[in-house]
């Protein structure tokens, strides 16, 4: 095969042709300032407020409730710095998350943990999720906020949000998910669902990097995290993104639009994938829940090898993939996901993360599923652990 197989989807994201054609006269010649009274500066904010409909729309949210941002990190520091900063002036100085958080959740908490908060870290089960009643038994009387994440993005584990947001309600506790992996691949309602902020982001979604956006349920009151000038209604600061916004209007629109196709092709290959490796190769297992889980992704540890040498070893054959373990995050430890979700290290090392997309084909699923076994086998014959591994487990 000569051409790139892309199954690293929950990393990024190609864009679309449509989103790309939609950017292109913004860039040359919508280059107006969205704050400007002449002409081109009405023409920009008119486009600005098109594509906040469009996101409104999509998560059944109502365009002033929408915020662009700079993109999933953004809105999830925003959304968390600001809660926590609002909830500490009415002396409410206790958070709460789970152990699977994105780092722009966990750092976050981090952060206001040094600046005297105090937190909670849910932990999740073996497959990746929390219970509405962990989080009612977390709740004190002074919790500012629930941070959850939708769906995780090494294992794909979609959490029980409506439960969890049903909870909050009822005991007066702020609700943000991190949906950067949902939006597109899942049906989102913020009111059915009882969420009170929530981030997503463009280049998950087929749009650019850079750009994201922050629902904020109307009445609910955080302080700003970017101070400057008047834009987004003196909430966020800066000249609007209008080439990344409005990309973000066409994506989430095509996404929604396309969404029922979508989960069902993602399933379908999904399927065809964790069928087909676990069918060929032994010591082998998914990670994650077998059904609650995102449309498109599929994430294994084998025993006895390295994440880094399967990818590379992919890679010479075309496939980009992504793996839990040191190389990716330039750390030495393994991903703060796996081993949450009790795998000991040595297996969380051994893992790798195939994530579909509305671009990938059958026959691409069956390149993989036969090109991976004997790259297994290969390194398994390298290894110095494996005969000790089948030796113990015969
Ligand atoms: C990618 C991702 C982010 C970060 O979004 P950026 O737009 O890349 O900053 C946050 N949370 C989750 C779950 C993600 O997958």
């Amino acid at each position: 095969m000569d051409k790139r197989i892309y199954l690293d989807n929950a990393a990024t994201t190609p864009l679309s042709e449509k989103v790309l054609e939609a950017m292109l006269p913004i860039l040359k010649e919508g280059y107006g300032n969205p704050s400007s009274i002449y002409a081109q500066g009405r023409e920009a904010k008119a486009a600005v407020e098109a594509a906040r409909e469009k996101v409104a729309k999509a998560l059944g949210a109502n365009p002033p409730e929408i915020f662009f941002t700079g993109g999933g990190t953004e809105s999830d520091n925003w959304a968390i710095k600001g809660a926590a900063y609002a909830g500490a002036r009415k002396n409410k100085r206790h958070i709460i998350t789970t152990n699977i958080e994105h780092h722009a959740v966990l750092h976050s908490f981090e952060a206001l943990e040094k600046q005297g908060f105090e937190t909670t870290y849910l932990p999740v089960d073996d497959q990746g999720l929390i219970t509405a009643e962990q989080v009612a038994d977390a709740i004190r009387e002074d919790t500012a906020l629930v941070s959850v994440m939708y769906a995780n993005n090494e294992i794909g584990t979609l959490m029980p949000i409506a439960e969890i947001g049903a909870v909050c309600r009822e005991r007066g506790v702020l609700f943000h998910t991190d949906a950067v992996q949902a939006v597109g691949n899942v049906h989102i309602d913020v009111v059915a669902q009882n969420i009170d902020l929530l981030s997503l982001s463009g280049h998950k979604i087929h749009a650019p990097k850079g750009i994201g956006a922050l629902y904020v349920r109307r009445g609910v009151v955080i302080d700003n995290f970017i101070h400057g000038g008047g834009q987004e209604r003196s909430k966020r600061g800066g000249t609007e993104n209008t080439s990344g916004i409005v990309a973000l209007g066409v994506a989430i629109e095509e996404a929604t639009l396309g969404l029922d196709a979508h989960i069902a092709h993602c399933t379908k290959l999904r399927q065809r994938l964790i069928e087909g490796i676990l069918g060929s190769i032994s010591h082998c297992r998914l990670n994650g829940h077998p059904e609650k889980r995102l449309p498109g992704n599929a994430n294994f540890s084998f025993d006895g090898i390295e994440g880094e040498g399967m990818l590379l070893l992919l890679d010479m054959k075309g496939i980009c993939a992504s793996s839990g373990s040191a190389c990716t995050s330039g750390s030495l430890d393994p991903s703060h996901v796996l081993l949450a979700i009790g795998l000991p290290h040595e297996r969380a090392h051994g893992s790798l993360r195939f994530s579909i997309g509305d671009q990938n084909t059958e026959e691409e699923i069956d390149y993989v599923i036969e090109v991976l076994p004997p790259i297994v086998q290969r390194l398994r014959e390298m290894s110095p652990l494996w005969d000790s591994i089948v030796k113990a487990q015969a």
